[in-house]
């Protein structure tokens, strides 16, 4: 683990070494994935937005899946209100900068993961760099202020956005792939001047949900890394209560200012 604030850029691996390829052994097997996916994985470098709820899971499942690199961002700190969901954290780390409790999990879970804290808020040109040193940003805040920079942000760098969503029994999740000229962005779907009530402090959330969006988001994040199909152009919305997933299709809004940007 680095120090906070830092985000150095490692040597990239040219090969997985005996460890890793036993280790991740049971994704190369997944022809789709094979070495060449496992790789690609080791040489990229996440971006995790929030370590809440939903960072949580996909912090663990990136870690776990054998990202090479993870940045984890966030400035606020574990409260025994969060560990109901938030179960990268527990009962010691109360009190401890989220991003940094974080980071001491995933150690624990894979060793050949390099993790970066950043303990404070970011503010625009301070995020603008460090977007330009990763391969993809996970959204996994929990407000409108932050989704709105992010969007901007990766759109400006071109770089893939995977977000998720999750209150009471509700769910969302997409993926803004800047790669691709045609892809949506937030402010396609949400235009700023939207009520920012919309958090689990006000409206509650049940437990499991932030685990399925968040591993959600770690799937199209690996999904996005090797190339295979993502959510891009499609919104996924989950009712937990029901049990029912629905895609609805998300197409680039003519009149968006920040796709006439591009
Ligand atoms: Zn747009």
């Amino acid at each position: 683990m680095t120090q906070p604030n830092k985000t150095p850029t490692e040597k990239t691996p040219t090969e997985l070494d005996d460890a890793q390829l036993n280790r991740f052994s049971r994704q190369i097997l997944l022809s789709d994935i094979d070495y060449a996916g496992q790789l690609k994985l080791a040489q990229s470098h996440a971006l995790v937005i929030g370590l809440g709820g939903l960072g949580s899971p996909a912090a663990l499942y990136l870690a776990a899946a054998g990202l090479g690199q993870l940045t984890l961002v966030d400035f606020d700190q574990v409260d025994d209100s969060n560990l109901q969901r938030q179960i990268i954290h527990n009962e010691q780390r109360i009190g401890q900068n989220k991003a940094e409790s974080a980071a001491h999990t995933l150690a624990q879970l894979n060793h050949f993961c390099q993790t970066h804290v950043i303990s404070h808020q970011l503010e625009n040109e301070a995020l603008d760099a460090l977007i330009q040193q990763v391969d993809i940003v996970l959204d996994c805040s929990d407000n409108f202020e932050t989704r709105y920079a992010l969007n901007q942000a990766c759109l400006k760098a071109r770089k893939p956005l995977v977000s998720g969503a999750a209150i009471r029994w509700e769910g969302q999740l997409t993926t803004y792939d800047f790669r691709h000229d045609d892809s949506p962005c937030y402010e396609c779907l949400y235009k700023p001047g939207t009520s920012n009530d919309q958090s689990c402090s006000r409206n509650g959330v049940v437990s499991p949900l932030v685990g399925m969006v968040g591993s959600m988001q770690a799937m199209e994040a690996i999904k996005a890394l090797i190339g295979l199909p993502t959510l891009v152009g499609k919104l996924l919305l989950i009712d937990g209560l029901t049990m029912q997933f629905r895609q609805f299709n998300l197409k680039q809004d003519p009149h968006c200012i920040q796709c006439q940007k591009k």
